[in-house]
This record gives C-alpha cells, structure tokens and sequence, in this order.
C-alpha cells in the first residue's frame, strides 16, 4: 500500500498561494522559505527505499518540452511518479508541433484530456505565462527561453542552504554567459528575496544591458569578482541563444573566465562550487573541479532537483479542483 508522505500533513494552503509556478518573480521571501523547507522532507524521503506517497494519486502530470532537457524533464517525471501521478513526457520531436501546430493549439488539446498538472519548457520567453492563462490546470515553468527557470534557483537554494546553513549574508558569484541565461536570472532574483549578495562575472558581451538594476554587482575580471565569495556558480555558454560570436573562442574563453583552481584561490577556502548542467568541460570549468566533491556541490544539485519538484508538486497538489485536505489525494 502506497503511505501517505509526511509532507501531506503539514500542508498548509495559505503557504502557497499561487495556481502555477511561472517564475521567482512575484514570490514573497516566506512562499520561497515553505518551499525549501518542504524540499528538505522530500530530501529524506527520497533517501529511504519505499520513496513514493500517494499525494497526487489519481492525478495526471504531463511533461511538455519543446527544448531539450535531462535533469530537469527526468526530475519532473520521477518526482511526479514518486508522488504517485500518472505521468506522460511529450516533446515538440514526434508531436503535431512538428506539423505545424502551435503552442495554444497544443495546449488547447492537452488541456481537453484533462491533466492536472503541465510542466512546460518552451524557447521562447514569455510562452510558458501564455499558455498558462489558456489551461485549466496548474502549469510549472521548466525554463522559457532566457527567462526563468524557477525549479533551478529554488534547488540551487535548498543545495545552498544545506552547505552554508543560511542564504541571507552570502556572497554569491554567478560567472558565464549571464544575457542567455534563465538560471541566472531566476537564480538573482531567489538570491535577492533571500538576503544574499550577487556578483556577476562575464565578458561585457555576455552581460545584459541594465545588469547593475537587477540588484547585482557587475564584475568582468573574474579574479576579482570571485574575491571572497562563499558560493561560485558556473554556467554554460548558451550557443542555442547566440546569433553571431559573442567570445572570441573557447579558449581563450577558458583562459579569461574558466573557473580552475588558481581563479578559485581568490574566493573564501570552503568557496563552494555549482553548476546547472549540462557542463561544458575545459570551457566553463574545469574538469577536475567539477568532479571534486570537497568543492563541488553539481551532484548534490541535482539530488535536490527531484525533492524541490515534488515539494513544488506538493505544494501546488494544495490548489488542484477536488483536493481533500489530510486525504493523502
Ligand atoms: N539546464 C539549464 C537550463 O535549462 C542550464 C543550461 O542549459 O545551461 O537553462
């Protein structure tokens, strides 16, 4: 028999009172504080042999990516299957998108089989809040373009916090390609609501016009920037996203903002290292950072990856028609 979790127990729907997770933005510090907390239930749940519970049971989850993905679709998937969903993966491959359908029409569809919940990745920035105003049921954002990505800064959080044992008072350097990026995005504004400091570190070419309004400090030595910093996160160069060179190559690239143990040095020593995947090595990072556990945290990301997305599913489980409060739904 399937148990129902601990979590179920101590929802409390005043503490997420949202429908959808679009974004960070227009979350308060507390909405983000029961999220992580929740998170951390799951964490131990997820630890222990029978990790299911029956929170969204009779429910139907459907994973629709128009972008390629690996940790975040598979997180998605298991996370729903944990929590005792039906759950269905649709990519734009193999799909009526491919015949020229569009995104609404897509939705319309879906939205008639009756899911209840959509975890939807789209190119475009701006296509996941559209599509949500045209369903009936709760839609996450698993990353719009160079957006959001709310689930990645939200297990960035919890990956965070259980290292440190606080957000508030870090400084927290993100380095790399800062205009493609949505990770970077969400992850400011998480960072902000919580009480940490950011600094970004990138080329001029790879910062976002305005970049200093974000409530960040904006560095391109990244010598510099990493002076003193509790937390170092790397990212990808988002080529998908580049029209035209934005570096002049790789290596050079690497010589200048490449995180390898000499640039590490100018952070605090127990400078933690993190990554949203998927690394590019000897571009972004080098290779053997990436795999020392001393510093890196990359694995433990995406450990916190599948407990956030059931702590998010839990949490928006709370707002779904027909939910039964302490009814292990
Ligand atoms: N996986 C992250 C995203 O989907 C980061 C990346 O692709 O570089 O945005």
């Amino acid at each position: 028999m399937i148990a129902p979790a601990p979590a179920a127990k101590a929802a409390s729907p005043e503490r997420y009172p949202h429908r959808d997770l679009l974004g960070i933005e227009g979350l308060t510090a507390e909405q983000i504080a029961y999220l992580l907390d929740k998170s951390e239930t799951y964490v131990a749940q997820n630890r222990q042999v029978d990790k299911r519970s029956a929170i969204l049971r009779g429910r139907t989850l459907v994973n629709l990516f128009f972008e390629s993905s690996t940790r975040t679709r598979t997180s998605f998937e298991l996370a729903g299957k944990r929590l005792g969903a039906d759950v269905i993966n649709m990519s734009a491959e193999g799909s009526s998108i491919k015949k020229g359908e569009t995104l609404i029409d897509t939705a319309m569809t879906l939205n008639a089989m009756h899911p209840d919940v959509l975890v939807v990745r789209h190119q475009e920035s701006g296509a996941v809040a559209l599509l949500s105003k045209k369903v009936s049921c709760a839609v996450i954002n698993a990353g719009d373009g160079s957006h959001e990505h709310p689930t990645q800064a939200l297990l960035d959080a919890v990956t965070i916090r259980r290292r440190k044992g606080k957000i508030r008072g870090l400084l927290v350097a993100i380095c790399g390609d800062i205009l493609h990026s949505r990770v970077a995005r969400s992850n400011i504004q998480l960072l902000n609501i919580m009480g940490a400091r950011v600094r970004v570190i990138a080329p001029p070419t790879l910062i976002p016009a305005g970049a200093s309004q974000m409530g960040v400090e904006v560095h391109h030595d990244m010598r510099k920037g990493l002076a003193g910093c509790d937390v170092v996160m790397m990212l990808r160069l988002q080529s998908e996203r580049m029209q035209g060179s934005f570096v002049p190559s790789v290596s050079e690239y690497f010589h200048f903002y490449g995180l390898d143990y000499e640039k590490l040095e100018y952070a605090k020593p127990d400078a933690m290292v993190m990554h949203p995947g998927p690394m590019n090595r000897g571009v972004e990072i080098d290779t053997e950072i990436a795999d020392d556990i001393s510093r890196s945290a990359i694995a433990e990301q995406v450990e916190m990856g599948v407990a956030v997305r059931m702590a998010v599913l839990d949490a928006l489980s709370e707002r779904l028609p027909n939910f039964v409060p302490g009814n292990g739904n």
